[in-house]
């Protein structure tokens, strides 16, 4: 057995055929290193033989039994079933969908054989349906042993799992491990191999802080690792300096109605400090929502137009480009400069325009969504990439990006979701940060107020008065993960009575409607038709509406706190106070009422995206779920903080070229390989 064996496909194996490998797909398991990496999460425990005066009802046994009779009714659905018995009872074998030759194999008459599987209760009798296991006396033990137990699907059953799992874990080959000996050591790890047979044969798959679980997870967060810092290799290249003074941007910063936060000045400076460098930009600026990231990008890009470079904007959806659109107008009104705006709706008369004078470079700056990158585009000579709100990106795609803006393109992506440090390093190690950690100091701190959802009649006057002012609000309804529909439908019905109560002016958003329709409603809410908006999903990140100064946020308790925090960003960015309003089903929990303090008490998303983590786990991160990017399999931000950091000094000392057989292995073990085109 050689290593690539782990990378063969699973039907390879001894009894995968086509059916099973469908099945084994759904698991997302294709290669044989997939079942490697499947892990047991729970054993059940068959080692025991019970007498059958021993049963319990609903649990899962093995027994010994003497087969005494086999039926099988010629009549349509009856089940056929097996009559055993042992020296203190009785039990019924039962098959549904069973041939008779097989099973005729299976119990030879009055000889004894072991059972194993949950045990039922029927017609006053004791019986077993489909059990998990049928042996003979001398194959007993390969039965009554605890057994790992796998997660999975229909059409897989666990003794089939089983054979195969152990054909793989049994024929391990001898893997060089990638870590050396003196490394693992030192670090209280573990060998690969040794690990993998751990993880498969004993309980530590089930104890996260076990060594072999360890192992496993400084692996793949090395891989991970490795690809960003490859990622970032290959980006990170010599450029052409752009060249340029601070005389225009100072132009625009003298002509803004507020002074720029030290933040932002501080930020501004980096940029520029590497524009002005002969290495190429990758940087991304975090800062929180209203931290006023758009400035700072759009002082960036007159730097770089002044330089004789064009420069492109993208925002995930329309209607923020055309934000960001009328506001690169109004500022760069007296900057003698062309800018255009380009989205899949651009008409086609149009967009032949628009891409003939990016071509011919009369187009300095180009605002828009995706549609800036599509294949046909091209420019004379971008300088500087900047992609807004760009959580939805992975590693894949920024490197796709870097590589269409050339050589001397800088790239610069800004991301409104704080994040705790460990998800940065996993996300953006790739990149240089810059982060905006101030706010413009005239705004106000958002009053965030709970409430019971059983009160919400006390809030009508309130929400009244509101609508009397024409001040806009926004209401987020119960969000059901399990349901898209029930989501739909509570949203519906409080739709319903809030337009009762206040007629014409509510608008709906919902999971179910296309980008299309949501935009409308959202250009509606802006231009103010409507005042208030209900909505399932997670409002539009980055989208200013200044006139809505009310958040109402149904079963709060469902929400993360970070998510929380980035919904009520929504209001308070012009110059009125801004109101949070959590609305909770029940009486608060301890948890609910720490969550709630939290929120009130600090308004630094970074800070309180870290509460998060450490309140709710990685997974349930705004901005991570959303990012489509895939979720560590065993690494965990907050119980293996340690390796986080182990894993990054590891990769920051590798000197290797990634090529090198070892580091190729562990990028193919967790599908890394594809994302730098490597194999
Ligand atoms: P975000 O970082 O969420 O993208 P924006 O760039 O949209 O934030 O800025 C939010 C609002 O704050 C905008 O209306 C912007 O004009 C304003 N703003 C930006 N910087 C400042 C500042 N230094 N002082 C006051 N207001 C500012
Ligand atoms: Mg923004």
């Amino acid at each position: 057995m050689t290593k690539d064996f782990i990378f063969k496909e699973i039907n390879n194996l001894k009894g995968v055929g086509t059916q099973l490998s469908k099945y084994l797909k759904k698991k997302k398991i294709e290669k044989i290193k997939d079942i490697i990496l499947n892990l047991p999460y729970s054993e059940i425990d068959r080692s025991k033989v019970y007498k059958l005066n021993e049963l319990e009802i609903g649990k899962i046994q093995s027994i010994k039994v003497l087969v005494k009779k086999l039926n099988f009714p010629r009549i349509r659905n009856l089940p056929n079933k097996i009559t055993c018995e042992d020296e203190h009872g009785k039990i019924d074998i039962v098959y549904f969908n069973s041939r008779e030759g097989y099973l005729r194999k299976l119990f030879p008459i009055n000889e004894w054989i072991i059972v194993s599987g949950k045990i039922n209760f029927f017609n006053k009798k004791y019986q077993i349906t489909n059990p998990d296991y049928v042996t003979t006396i001398e194959n007993q033990d390969y039965v009554t042993q605890n057994i790992p137990k796998y997660n999975l699907t229909k059409g897989i059953n666990e003794k089939k799992y089983r054979s195969i799992s152990e054909q793989v874990i049994k024929q391990l080959p001898a893997v060089d491990d990638w870590l050396d000996k003196v490394f693992i050591k030192e670090n209280n790890l573990i060998n690969w191999n040794e690990a993998i047979h751990n993880l498969h044969n004993s309980k530590e798959a089930k104890d996260i802080q076990s060594k072999s679980y360890r192992r496993i997870v400084f692996d793949e967060l090395c891989a991970n690792f490795l690809v960003l810092s490859e990622n970032r290799k290959r980006i990170k290249k010599e450029k052409l300096p752009k060249q340029f003074s601070d005389k225009h941007s100072k132009l625009i910063i003298d002509n803004l109605p507020f002074k720029l936060t030290n933040s932002q000045k501080d930020v501004l400076l980096e940029i520029n400090f590497e524009l002005l460098s002969n290495k190429r930009m990758f940087r991304i600026i975090q800062g929180d929502v209203g931290s006023g990231k758009t400035i700072v990008s759009l002082l960036a890009i007159i730097n770089v137009i002044k330089s004789g470079y064009q420069c492109a904007l993208m925002s995930p959806t329309e209607i923020l480009a055309k934000q960001h659109f009328e506001l690169s107008k109004k500022i760069f009104k007296d900057s003698n400069i062309k800018i255009d705006f380009l989205t899949g709706k651009t008409e086609y008369k149009n967009r032949k325009n628009i891409l003939s004078n990016l071509k011919n470079g009369s187009i300095d700056l180009l605002i828009g969504t995706h549609a800036l990158f599509q294949k046909k585009i091209n420019f004379k000579r971008l300088g500087l990439i900047i992609i807004d709100e760009q959580h939805k990106f992975g590693v894949k795609q920024r490197s796709d990006l870097a590589l269409k803006g050339g050589n001397n393109c800088d790239v610069l992506v800004m991301s409104a979701t704080p994040i705790p440090r460990t998800m940065m390093m996993s996300l953006y190690g790739d990149m240089d940060i810059s982060k905006i950690n101030e706010k413009p100091s005239k705004r106000k701190k958002i009053i965030t107020l709970s409430k019971p959802e059983k009160k919400i009649n006390e809030l009508w006057p309130y929400i009244k008065r509101q609508i009397n002012n024409k001040n806009q609000i926004f209401w987020v309804c119960p969000l059901i993960e399990e349901s898209k529909f029930m989501d739909y439908s509570s949203a519906k019905k409080k739709y319903e009575l809030i337009n009762k109560k206040f007629p014409n002016k509510v608008g709906i958003i919902h999971g179910a409607l296309d980008k299309e329709e949501k935009e409308k409603i959202l250009y509606k809410f802006l231009n103010k038709e409507i005042l208030i908006l209900v909505s399932t999903t997670v409002i539009e990140v980055g989208i200013d509406f200044p006139n809505a100064n009310l958040i109402i946020i149904e079963n709060a308790n469902k929400f993360g706190l970070a998510q929380l925090h980035q919904l009520r960003g929504r209001v308070g960015r012009g110059e009125n106070q801004g109101t949070c309003i959590l609305l909770f089903k029940d009486g608060l929990s301890k948890k609910a009422i720490k969550r709630i303090k939290i929120l009130k008490e600090s308004d630094d998303g970074f800070f309180i995206a870290e509460e998060d983590l450490k309140l709710r786990g990685f997974g349930d991160l705004i901005g991570y779920q959303q990012s489509g990017i895939k979720n560590f399999r065993f690494a965990d931000p907050v119980n293996h903080e340690d390796l986080f950091k182990l894993a990054e000094k590891y990769v920051k000392n590798v000197q290797d070229n990634i090529n090198q057989k070892k580091y190729l292995f562990l990028l193919k073990l967790f599908d890394k390989a594809e994302i730098i085109n490597i194999k």
